[in-house]
This record gives structure tokens, C-alpha cells and sequence, in this order.
């Protein structure tokens, strides 16, 4: 899950995101350091986070998702691919602009919800 976290940090050109729970940060605007949390329970969840990590011998920037954390993200993957099998799907059935629209539409939904990480 690190590798997506990267991912997800690395792409400075486009939208920030909450380092906790993956919510699309507000624009800053503000000089100085960009804020890195969406709210303070996300900043502090983070914080005992990191604290466990710390304990457990893991690295500081080790990225720990719980078993039900994963499962809720692997559930929203899983819909995206639906959502985008639908799209395919109707594509090669020469489906109708409106109709293709429709489920694009759906296809983008999904996806924004999966900036949410946890
Ligand atoms: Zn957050």
C-alpha cells in the first residue's frame, strides 16, 4: 500500500491529498508548508498510527492499513473495474453516446471515491 501512497504524493501537479484517509485536500493558496491532513482526527489518527509503526519497529513513513482498511479498498477497486467493464462492455456493443455517457459518468464517481483511501 506504500507504493500507492507514493504514487498518489508524488503527482505535485494535481490535486493534494489527505495523508491519513486519501480525501482530496482543498487548494492551499497559503505560503509556507502545504497542509498534509484534510482535518485534526485525521492528523491524529496519523499520529498514533506512526506511534504503533515506531513501536513495532517499522519504519516512520511505513504505510499500515488494518485488515479492514484493506478490505474496504480492495471492495472499491473491485467496483471500479465493474464500473469500467461496463463502459468496455457497452463500447463493444455499440452502445448509444447518451447510454456511454451515463456509465463513463458512473466510471468517474467510482473513481473519485477511491481517493479515499481509508
Ligand atoms: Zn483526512
Amino acid at each position: 500500500m506504500e507504493l500507492v501512497t507514493e504514487a498518489v504524493a508524488g503527482r505535485r501537479d494535481e490535486a493534494r491529498h489527505c495523508a491519513w484517509c486519501g480525501r482530496r485536500l482543498p487548494d492551499g493558496g497559503r505560503i509556507g508548508r502545504p497542509r498534509r491532513y484534510c482535518a485534526q482526527p485525521c492528523r491524529q489518527r496519523a499520529y498514533e498510527r506512526r506511534a504503533a509503526v515506531q513501536r513495532g519497529g517499522l519504519p516512520e513513513d511505513a504505510v499500515v492499513l488494518s485488515a479492514g482498511e484493506l478490505a474496504d479498498l480492495q471492495d472499491r477497486l473491485f467496483q471500479l473495474r465493474c464500473a469500467a467493464e461496463d463502459v468496455a462492455t457497452a463500447a463493444a456493443d455499440g452502445a448509444a453516446r447518451a447510454e456511454l455517457r451515463r456509465l463513463a459518468d458512473e466510471l468517474v464517481d467510482t473513481a473519485r471515491g477511491l481517493e479515499r483511501l481509508r
